[in-house]
Protein backbone atom coordinates (compact mmCIF):
# COMPACT_ATOMS: atom_id res chain seq x y z
CA UNK A 1 0.00 0.00 0.00
CA UNK A 2 1.23 3.60 -0.96
CA UNK A 3 2.01 6.11 1.70
CA UNK A 4 -1.02 7.78 2.65
CA UNK A 5 -0.19 11.95 2.61
CA UNK A 6 -1.94 12.41 6.06
CA UNK A 7 -3.67 16.11 6.99
CA UNK A 8 -5.33 16.62 10.80
CA UNK A 9 -7.43 19.48 10.72
CA UNK A 10 -7.59 20.58 14.64
CA UNK A 11 -4.25 19.34 14.74
CA UNK A 12 -3.09 21.75 18.30
CA UNK A 13 -6.19 19.77 20.20
CA UNK A 14 -6.32 16.75 22.30
CA UNK A 15 -7.01 14.11 19.91
CA UNK A 16 -4.91 16.20 16.98
CA UNK A 17 -2.07 15.31 18.49
CA UNK A 18 -2.39 12.32 19.74
CA UNK A 19 -3.32 11.15 16.21
CA UNK A 20 0.08 12.89 15.19
CA UNK A 21 1.82 11.28 17.71
CA UNK A 22 0.81 7.82 16.38
CA UNK A 23 0.87 8.97 12.80
CA UNK A 24 4.54 10.10 13.03
CA UNK A 25 5.37 6.12 14.39
CA UNK A 26 3.48 3.88 11.33
CA UNK A 27 5.49 3.74 8.25
CA UNK A 28 1.64 3.76 6.39
CA UNK A 29 1.73 7.33 6.69
CA UNK A 30 3.49 11.45 6.06
CA UNK A 31 2.26 13.64 8.15
CA UNK A 32 1.70 16.76 5.00
CA UNK A 33 -0.25 18.89 6.91
CA UNK A 34 -1.04 19.88 10.54
CA UNK A 35 -4.15 22.32 10.28
CA UNK A 36 -5.34 25.04 12.58
CA UNK A 37 -8.11 28.15 13.27
CA UNK A 38 -6.60 31.49 11.37
CA UNK A 39 -5.95 33.06 15.51
CA UNK A 40 -3.99 30.00 16.86
CA UNK A 41 -1.59 31.19 19.19
CA UNK A 42 1.06 27.75 17.45
CA UNK A 43 0.42 29.15 13.72
CA UNK A 44 4.21 28.66 12.13
CA UNK A 45 5.59 26.36 14.77
CA UNK A 46 6.61 23.05 13.54
CA UNK A 47 4.79 20.01 14.30
CA UNK A 48 6.71 18.02 15.51
CA UNK A 49 7.87 20.22 17.86
CA UNK A 50 4.54 20.85 19.07
CA UNK A 51 3.18 17.24 19.81
CA UNK A 52 7.20 16.24 20.99
CA UNK A 53 8.86 13.99 18.85
CA UNK A 54 10.96 16.27 16.92
CA UNK A 55 11.19 18.68 13.83
CA UNK A 56 9.41 17.33 10.82
CA UNK A 57 9.24 20.32 8.31
CA UNK A 58 5.47 20.55 8.85
CA UNK A 59 4.25 23.68 10.29
CA UNK A 60 0.60 24.34 11.50
CA UNK A 61 -0.68 26.71 9.52
CA UNK A 62 -4.57 27.36 7.92
CA UNK A 63 -4.20 26.82 4.74
CA UNK A 64 -4.16 23.34 2.78
CA UNK A 65 -2.43 22.16 -0.96
CA UNK A 66 -4.85 20.06 -2.81
CA UNK A 67 -1.49 18.42 -4.56
CA UNK A 68 0.34 17.17 -1.47
CA UNK A 69 -2.62 15.50 0.62
CA UNK A 70 -4.94 12.38 0.47
CA UNK A 71 -6.26 12.26 3.43
CA UNK A 72 -7.48 14.48 5.92
CA UNK A 73 -8.62 13.70 9.56
CA UNK A 74 -10.52 15.73 11.45
CA UNK A 75 -10.66 16.34 15.29
CA UNK A 76 -12.29 19.99 15.73
CA UNK A 77 -15.24 21.95 15.84
CA UNK A 78 -18.90 21.42 13.60
CA UNK A 79 -18.38 24.77 11.60
CA UNK A 80 -14.38 23.88 11.12
CA UNK A 81 -15.33 20.17 9.92
CA UNK A 82 -17.77 21.72 7.44
CA UNK A 83 -15.81 24.05 5.70
CA UNK A 84 -12.37 21.95 5.50
CA UNK A 85 -15.27 19.02 3.93
CA UNK A 86 -15.91 20.95 1.16
CA UNK A 87 -12.62 22.02 0.26
CA UNK A 88 -11.61 18.04 0.37
CA UNK A 89 -14.86 17.23 -1.41
CA UNK A 90 -14.20 19.88 -4.12
CA UNK A 91 -10.17 18.66 -4.34
CA UNK A 92 -10.93 14.57 -4.06
CA UNK A 93 -9.36 14.60 -0.69
CA UNK A 94 -10.92 11.83 1.67
CA UNK A 95 -11.73 12.88 4.66
CA UNK A 96 -12.14 10.90 8.36
CA UNK A 97 -14.62 13.18 11.10
CA UNK A 98 -14.16 12.41 14.65
CA UNK A 99 -15.83 15.63 15.80
CA UNK A 100 -18.95 15.55 17.37
CA UNK A 101 -21.98 18.07 18.23
CA UNK A 102 -22.80 18.23 14.28
CA UNK A 103 -26.23 19.48 13.74
CA UNK A 104 -28.90 17.78 10.96
CA UNK A 105 -28.32 20.13 8.19
CA UNK A 106 -24.23 20.03 8.74
CA UNK A 107 -24.67 16.22 8.81
CA UNK A 108 -26.68 16.45 5.44
CA UNK A 109 -24.31 18.96 3.82
CA UNK A 110 -21.11 16.15 4.86
CA UNK A 111 -23.75 13.11 3.30
CA UNK A 112 -24.08 15.80 -0.12
CA UNK A 113 -20.72 16.02 -0.10
CA UNK A 114 -19.47 12.73 -0.09
CA UNK A 115 -20.74 11.67 -3.56
CA UNK A 116 -18.04 13.84 -4.73
CA UNK A 117 -15.44 12.23 -2.38
CA UNK A 118 -15.49 9.39 0.38
CA UNK A 119 -16.15 10.67 3.57
CA UNK A 120 -16.66 8.18 7.26
CA UNK A 121 -18.43 10.25 10.29
CA UNK A 122 -18.02 8.80 13.14
CA UNK A 123 -18.99 9.87 16.65
CA UNK A 124 -16.25 7.33 18.38
CA UNK A 125 -13.24 5.91 16.50
CA UNK A 126 -12.92 3.52 19.14
CA UNK A 127 -13.17 -0.41 18.55
CA UNK A 128 -14.38 -1.36 21.61
CA UNK A 129 -17.49 1.07 21.24
CA UNK A 130 -18.22 0.07 17.69
CA UNK A 131 -18.42 -3.11 19.06
CA UNK A 132 -20.86 -1.83 21.81
CA UNK A 133 -23.16 -0.62 19.18
CA UNK A 134 -23.42 -4.24 18.14
CA UNK A 135 -24.54 -5.00 21.09
CA UNK A 136 -27.16 -2.70 22.15
CA UNK A 137 -28.67 -3.31 18.61
CA UNK A 138 -28.72 -7.03 19.50
CA UNK A 139 -30.05 -6.56 23.21
CA UNK A 140 -32.42 -3.52 21.93
CA UNK A 141 -34.04 -6.03 19.40
CA UNK A 142 -34.79 -8.88 22.23
CA UNK A 143 -35.92 -7.25 25.10
CA UNK A 144 -36.05 -2.88 24.33
CA UNK A 145 -40.04 -2.67 24.66
CA UNK A 146 -39.99 -4.96 27.89
CA UNK A 147 -37.30 -2.74 30.23
CA UNK A 148 -36.17 0.65 31.06
CA UNK A 149 -33.28 1.90 29.19
CA UNK A 150 -31.01 4.42 30.50
CA UNK A 151 -28.05 6.21 28.98
CA UNK A 152 -25.60 7.53 30.95
CA UNK A 153 -22.05 8.99 29.82
CA UNK A 154 -18.99 10.66 31.46
CA UNK A 155 -16.58 13.28 29.94
CA UNK A 156 -13.51 15.67 31.05
CA UNK A 157 -15.14 19.23 31.79
CA UNK A 158 -13.68 20.81 28.64
CA UNK A 159 -15.93 18.90 26.42
CA UNK A 160 -18.43 21.30 24.89
CA UNK A 161 -21.69 19.37 23.56
CA UNK A 162 -23.92 17.24 25.30
CA UNK A 163 -24.99 14.54 25.63
CA UNK A 164 -21.84 13.14 23.39
CA UNK A 165 -22.34 12.14 20.04
CA UNK A 166 -22.00 8.70 21.28
CA UNK A 167 -24.51 8.53 23.65
CA UNK A 168 -26.43 9.76 21.15
CA UNK A 169 -25.46 7.36 18.50
CA UNK A 170 -26.17 4.55 21.47
CA UNK A 171 -30.09 6.18 21.80
CA UNK A 172 -30.63 5.55 17.57
CA UNK A 173 -29.25 1.98 18.10
CA UNK A 174 -32.29 1.48 20.88
CA UNK A 175 -34.39 2.95 18.83
CA UNK A 176 -33.83 1.69 15.60
CA UNK A 177 -33.60 -2.07 16.99
CA UNK A 178 -36.45 -2.00 19.54
CA UNK A 179 -38.79 0.01 17.23
CA UNK A 180 -39.00 3.38 19.03
CA UNK A 181 -38.60 7.20 17.93
CA UNK A 182 -36.03 9.53 18.86
CA UNK A 183 -38.65 12.28 19.33
CA UNK A 184 -41.19 10.10 21.10
CA UNK A 185 -39.22 8.14 23.07
CA UNK A 186 -35.89 9.72 24.02
CA UNK A 187 -35.37 12.05 27.21
CA UNK A 188 -32.50 14.11 28.49
CA UNK A 189 -32.27 14.64 31.93
CA UNK A 190 -34.94 14.55 34.56
CA UNK A 191 -36.22 17.66 36.38
CA UNK A 192 -38.81 18.33 38.68
CA UNK A 193 -42.17 17.01 38.73
CA UNK A 194 -41.35 14.59 36.04
CA UNK A 195 -44.16 12.18 37.32
CA UNK A 196 -43.43 8.09 36.95
CA UNK A 197 -41.61 6.79 34.17
CA UNK A 198 -43.15 6.38 31.21
CA UNK A 199 -43.34 2.62 29.46
CA UNK A 200 -40.68 3.30 26.62
CA UNK A 201 -39.19 5.96 27.98
CA UNK A 202 -34.99 5.98 26.80
CA UNK A 203 -33.56 8.33 29.67
CA UNK A 204 -29.67 9.83 27.84
CA UNK A 205 -27.80 11.81 30.91
CA UNK A 206 -24.73 13.63 30.84
CA UNK A 207 -21.97 14.01 33.66
CA UNK A 208 -19.00 16.12 33.33
CA UNK A 209 -16.34 15.41 35.75
CA UNK A 210 -12.45 16.14 35.75
CA UNK A 211 -10.42 14.72 33.15
CA UNK A 212 -12.50 11.80 32.41
CA UNK A 213 -11.67 10.69 28.86
CA UNK A 214 -15.01 9.02 28.29
CA UNK A 215 -17.43 6.46 29.82
CA UNK A 216 -20.67 4.95 28.14
CA UNK A 217 -22.87 2.77 30.14
CA UNK A 218 -26.68 1.66 28.75
CA UNK A 219 -28.97 -0.32 31.48
CA UNK A 220 -31.51 -2.32 30.06
CA UNK A 221 -33.92 -2.79 33.44
CA UNK A 222 -36.51 -5.18 33.00
CA UNK A 223 -38.46 -6.93 36.41
CA UNK A 224 -36.62 -10.03 37.42
CA UNK A 225 -33.31 -9.13 35.59
CA UNK A 226 -30.72 -6.12 34.51
CA UNK A 227 -28.33 -6.19 31.83
CA UNK A 228 -25.79 -3.54 32.04
CA UNK A 229 -22.85 -2.65 29.30
CA UNK A 230 -20.31 0.12 30.24
CA UNK A 231 -17.06 1.08 28.13
CA UNK A 232 -14.12 3.15 29.63
CA UNK A 233 -11.97 4.63 27.61
CA UNK A 234 -8.69 4.55 29.35
CA UNK A 235 -6.75 6.22 26.71
CA UNK A 236 -7.27 8.88 24.04
CA UNK A 237 -5.04 6.08 21.75
CA UNK A 238 -8.46 4.29 21.80
CA UNK A 239 -10.03 6.85 19.72
CA UNK A 240 -6.59 8.19 18.08
CA UNK A 241 -5.71 4.68 16.68
CA UNK A 242 -9.00 3.85 15.40
CA UNK A 243 -8.55 7.34 13.09
CA UNK A 244 -5.80 5.96 11.83
CA UNK A 245 -7.65 2.83 10.83
CA UNK A 246 -10.14 4.64 9.01
CA UNK A 247 -8.06 7.10 7.69
CA UNK A 248 -6.34 3.71 5.87
CA UNK A 249 -9.74 2.44 4.83
CA UNK A 250 -10.64 5.78 3.55
CA UNK A 251 -7.47 6.39 1.10
CA UNK A 252 -8.88 3.14 -0.75
CA UNK A 253 -12.44 4.10 -1.07
CA UNK A 254 -14.68 5.39 -3.75
CA UNK A 255 -16.57 8.61 -3.21
CA UNK A 256 -19.38 7.57 -0.59
CA UNK A 257 -20.65 8.02 3.31
CA UNK A 258 -18.93 5.52 5.49
CA UNK A 259 -18.88 4.48 9.06
CA UNK A 260 -16.78 2.42 11.32
CA UNK A 261 -18.98 0.18 10.96
CA UNK A 262 -17.15 -0.55 6.94
CA UNK A 263 -13.97 -0.30 8.81
CA UNK A 264 -14.40 -3.06 11.36
CA UNK A 265 -15.48 -5.06 8.29
CA UNK A 266 -13.03 -4.96 6.79
CA UNK A 267 -10.40 -5.69 9.57
P1 LIG B 1 -9.91 20.16 21.58
O1 LIG B 1 -10.69 21.38 21.94
O2 LIG B 1 -8.76 19.76 22.43
O3 LIG B 1 -9.35 20.31 20.07
C1 LIG B 1 -10.04 20.91 19.03
C2 LIG B 1 -9.01 21.61 18.15
O4 LIG B 1 -9.66 22.12 16.98
C3 LIG B 1 -8.34 22.81 18.86
O5 LIG B 1 -6.94 22.72 18.73
C4 LIG B 1 -8.89 24.00 18.11
O6 LIG B 1 -7.99 25.11 18.08
C5 LIG B 1 -9.10 23.39 16.72
N1 LIG B 1 -9.95 24.22 15.86
C6 LIG B 1 -11.00 25.00 16.22
N2 LIG B 1 -11.45 25.68 15.12
C7 LIG B 1 -10.69 25.29 14.07
C8 LIG B 1 -10.66 25.64 12.67
N3 LIG B 1 -11.50 26.54 12.15
N4 LIG B 1 -9.74 25.03 11.89
C9 LIG B 1 -8.87 24.12 12.38
N5 LIG B 1 -8.82 23.77 13.71
C10 LIG B 1 -9.73 24.35 14.53
O7 LIG B 1 -10.98 18.99 21.46
P2 LIG B 1 -10.73 17.41 21.37
O8 LIG B 1 -10.90 16.80 22.71
O9 LIG B 1 -9.49 17.13 20.57
O10 LIG B 1 -12.02 16.99 20.53
C11 LIG B 1 -12.28 17.52 19.23
C12 LIG B 1 -13.61 16.99 18.73
O11 LIG B 1 -13.53 15.57 18.57
C13 LIG B 1 -14.80 17.22 19.66
O12 LIG B 1 -15.95 17.45 18.87
C14 LIG B 1 -14.93 15.91 20.42
O13 LIG B 1 -16.22 15.67 20.93
C15 LIG B 1 -14.57 14.94 19.33
N6 LIG B 1 -14.09 13.63 19.78
C16 LIG B 1 -14.45 12.57 19.00
C17 LIG B 1 -13.96 11.32 19.29
C18 LIG B 1 -14.30 10.18 18.35
O14 LIG B 1 -13.86 9.04 18.59
N7 LIG B 1 -15.04 10.43 17.27
C19 LIG B 1 -13.12 11.11 20.39
C20 LIG B 1 -12.76 12.21 21.16
C21 LIG B 1 -13.25 13.49 20.82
Amino acid sequence: MKTIKLGMNGACGRMGMRILGLANEDNGFVITHALEHENHPLLGKDIGEVVGFGDIGVKVSNTMDADNIDVLIDFSSPVATTQRVKECAANGIGVVIGTTGLDESQKNMITEESKKTACLLAPNMSIGVNLLFDLIAQVSKTLGKETDIEIIETHHKLKKDAPSGTALKMAETVCENAGLSMKENVIYGRQGQVGERKKNEVGVHAVRLGDTIGIHRIVFDGTDECIEITHDAHSRDAFASGALKAAKFIAQCDPGFYSMADVLKNR
